[in-house]
C-alpha cells in the first residue's frame, strides 16, 4: 500500500503529516508494507525529500529521532515531482505507482481539488480500492461545497472519501464518545430535563499574521465555526448511534446538524456578534469588515434538547489558546441549605478542555471541610478524568496520526461525509445571509481580550456567562 502526499513538501505536510507517520511508525503501527511518496512540483530528488522529512520529523519528536525508527522510516520514503493538476503528472504517478493500493493526501489547495480528481480519475488511479483524503476548507458556501464534492464524486466513491476534520482525531474529542456512550451516568442526564445550556469555546492567542489572503476571504464563521465548532456540537447533542460504524454515528451527525435552528434575519443582531480585534485591518493593510471573532447563541430543535441555549464563540487573538466544551447542568431544584451555604450552592458543569491541555472535569458540590459557627458551607470539587494523569503521561499525540490510521484501515467514522458539509454550509450561509440582511458589522475589541463587549451582552441576555 503508498500514501501519496500531494503537496508533500508544504506546511501541512511538514508540520503535520510527516512527523505523524512517523511516530504511527515508531508504535509499529503502520503496515510494513506501506510506501509513502512525497509529491509536488517542486524539483527536488529522493534524497532531498527524505532530508525534508527528516528535517520535519526531528522539529516534532521532543527526545530526537530514534535511529533505527527514522532508518525504517526513511526506507518507506518516496518523491515524485509532477503537476498532479495536469495529466502528464497523474501518468507518470501511475508508473510510479506500479498498481499498488494507494491513498492520495490532497495536502494542496482546495481550488485544485477538482482538476486533481479529474486527472487520477483520468489516469483510473480513483478506482476501488484507492481512496482521496481531502483537507479543509471544502468550500466556501453550500453552492461552492457542492460543487467540490460533485467533482470529487465524479471520481471517488463517497466510501472512499475521507474529508478531515482534525478536531476528531483529537483524544479527549473521542473520550467524549466513550463518556456519552460507554457510561450509564451520563445519558440520563443529557437532556434538556437536566443541562441548562452547552458552551463551545475555540479561542486562539494569535492572530492571523501572514494567512491574512486566505482568512480575510473567510472570516472567523467560515474558518472556525463551519467545520470543528459544528463538528463538537454534533458529538455533544447528536443521539445515540446503534453502533460506532460510520454511517450510524455520521447519519446522528446530520440529524443534528438539519435541527440547528436557522438563525433568521429578525434574530440575528440579538444572537450574534461579530468582532475584528484592533490591528487586523493594518495586517492586512486594507480596509476590511472581515470578522476575527464570532459568538452566537443557537438551539438544537429537537425532543431531547428543546429550549436550551447553546452558545458558540472563537476568535484570534484572544486572551489565550483554549478549546473547551462546558456542560452547565441545572441548579438543584430545591436547596434544603441555608444561610452562607444557600448562596455557596453552584449548578454542576461537566467542562471539556482539549486545548491547551486535554482534561475532563465534572464539578460536584462538596461540604467545605472545618467548622463554621453558620453550619455548613459548600465548595465546588472538580472530578478529573484527566487521561494524562491516569494512564501516565507519555507523548500528546498530533490528531492527524489517528485518523491517518482509520484511512489505512478504510475506517471513515471519524471523517465527515459530504451531507454534513453540506447540511452545515446551509445553516452558515443562513448566518451570513442575515447579517449581509442586517447590515451587522464587527465590533473591535482589544488583542488580549475575550472578544467585543457585545458577546458578554449576548449571554447576559440569557441570564448566563461565559465560562472563564
Ligand atoms: P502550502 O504550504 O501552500 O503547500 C501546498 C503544497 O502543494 C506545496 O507542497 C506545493 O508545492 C504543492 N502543490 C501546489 N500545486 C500543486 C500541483 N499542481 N501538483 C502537485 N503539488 C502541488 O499549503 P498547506 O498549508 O500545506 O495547506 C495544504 C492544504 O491543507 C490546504 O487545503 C489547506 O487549506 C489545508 N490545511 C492546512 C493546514 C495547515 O496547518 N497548514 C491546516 C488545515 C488545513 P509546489 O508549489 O512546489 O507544487
Amino acid at each position: 500500500m503508498k500514501i501519496v502526499i500531494a503537496g508533500g513538501t508544504g506546511d501541512l505536510a511538514r508540520r503535520m503529516l510527516l512527523p505523524a507517520l512517523y511516530f504511527l511508525d515508531a508504535d509499529g503501527l503502520l503496515p510494513a508494507d506501506l510506501g509513502v511518496v512525497g509529491l509536488s512540483r517542486q524539483a527536488l530528488d529522493r534524497d532531498g525529500f527524505v532530508r525534508l522529512a527528516r528535517e520535519a520529523v526531528e522539529a516534532r519528536a521532543e527526545g530526537g529521532l530514534d535511529a533505527a525508527v527514522w532508518s525504517r522510516f526513511a526506507a518507506r520514503l518516496d518523491y515524485l515531482a509532477a503537476d498532479l493538476a495536469r495529466p502528464e503528472g497523474a501518468g507518470a504517478l501511475k508508473v510510479r505507482l506500479g498498481g499498488v493500493e494507494t491513498i492520495f493526501y490532497l495536502a494542496v489547495s482546495p481550488t485544485l481539488f477538482d482538476a486533481i480528481c479529474e486527472t487520477l480519475r483520468g489516469a483510473r488511479l480513483s478506482e476501488a480500492p484507492n481512496r482521496v483524503v481531502l483537507e479543509k476548507p471544502i468550500g466556501r458556501d453550500l453552492v461552492s461545497s457542492g460543487q467540490i464534492n460533485a467533482a470529487v464524486a465524479r471520481a471517488f466513491h463517497e466510501d472512499r472519501t475521507y474529508r478531515i476534520d482534525h478536531y476528531l482525531g483529537k483524544e479527549t474529542v473521542q473520550n467524549l464518545i466513550a463518556l456519552r456512550f460507554a457510561n450509564v451516568l451520563f445519558e440520563p442526564l443529557w437532556t434538556s430535563q437536566s443541562v441548562d445550556h452547552v458552551q463551545i469555546t475555540v479561542a486562539e492567542s494569535e492572530g492571523v499574521g501572514d494567512r491574512w489572503p486566505y482568512y480575510d476571504d473567510f472570516g472567523a464563521l467560515r474558518d472556525m465555526l463551519q467545520n470543528h465548532m459544528l463538528q463538537l456540537l454534533c458529538l455533544v447533542a447528536m443521539e445515540p448511534p446503534a453502533s460506532l460504524d460510520p454511517d450510524s454515528v455520521r447519519n446522528e451527525k446530520v440529524k443534528t446538524l438539519r435541527s440547528l435552528r436557522p438563525i433568521s434575519r429578525g434574530d440575528v443582531s440579538h444572537l450574534t456578534v461579530r468582532g475584528q480585534y484592533r490591528g487586523y485591518a493594518q495586517e492586512c493593510g486594507r480596509p476590511t469588515d472581515t470578522e476575527t471573532y464570532v459568538a452566537l447563541c443557537t438551539y438544537v430543535d429537537n425532543w431531547r434538547w428543546a429550549g436550551v441555549p447553546f452558545f458558540l464563540r472563537t476568535g484570534k487573538r484572544l486572551g489565550s489558546k483554549t478549546t473547551q466544551i462546558v456542560i452547565r447542568f441545572k441548579p438543584v431544584p430545591h436547596s434544603i441549605f441555608s444561610g452562607a451555604a444557600r448562596a455557596d450552592l453552584m449548578a454542576n458543569s461537566l467542562v471539556i478542555d482539549l486545548q491547551p491541555e486535554e482534561d475532563i472535569q465534572l464539578t460536584v458540590m462538596n461540604k467545605t471541610p472545618g467548622l463554621d459557627r453558620e453550619g455548613f458551607r459548600l465548595s465546588p470539587l472538580p472530578l478529573s478524568l484527566s487521561l494524562s494523569r491516569a494512564f501516565g503521561g507519555g507523548r500528546r499525540r498530533i490528531a492527524y496520526e489517528r485518523l491517518l490510521l482509520d484511512v489505512i484501515a478504510n475506517n471513515s467514522t471519524l471523517f465527515v461525509r459530504r451531507d454534513e458539509v453540506e447540511a452545515s454550509w446551509a445553516w452558515i450561509d443562513g448566518i451570513r445571509a442575515a447579517w449581509a440582511h442586517a447590515g451587522q458589522g464587527c465590533k473591535p475589541y482589544e488583542p488580549g481580550s475575550w472578544g467585543p463587549s457585545a458577546a458578554y451582552n449576548l449571554i447576559a441576555q440569557f441570564g448566563r456567562s461565559w465560562n472563564e
